[in-house]
């Protein structure tokens, strides 16, 4: 069974972008539109082996996203992802701190991306 990846993020942009690095990779994906749609998606999806989260998102941003994560113990150690614009040492901070596995900025590089996503899948 191929490892599936949850893509939240506001733009349909970086949706599809990062949606066709994964599927192209073999992956399974499933979209989401910010950090609520990405709760709901999480629940009714079945087994996600990976997130890749936005950080500035409406209605739920990304660090409230991952914290409601991290305090369900069967999401304690879902990889994740962040891929944001903001770069600043205290915005990694802040994700690091509440539970991201790796933060990257964007535009990512594919490559980096896909390199990081497979070390967390392990
Ligand atoms: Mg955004």
């Amino acid at each position: 069974m191929s490892k599936h990846i949850l893509i939240v993020d506001d733009s349909k942009t970086v949706r599809n972008l990062v949606a066709f690095i994964m599927k192209k990779e073999g992956f399974r994906v499933t979209t989401a539109e910010d950090g609520l749609d990405g709760l709901e998606k999480l629940y009714g999806a079945g087994q996600v082996d990976l997130v890749v989260s936005d950080i500035n998102m409406p209605r739920m941003d990304g660090l409230t996203f991952i914290k409601a994560l991290r305090e369900q113990d069967a999401y304690r150690d879902l990889p994740i992802v962040v891929l944001s614009t903001e770069g600043e040492e205290h915005d990694i901070d802040s994700a690091i701190t509440i539970g991201a596995n790796i933060y990257m900025v964007k535009p990512a590089q594919p490559e980096k991306l896909m390199r990081n996503v497979k070390m967390l899948l392990g």
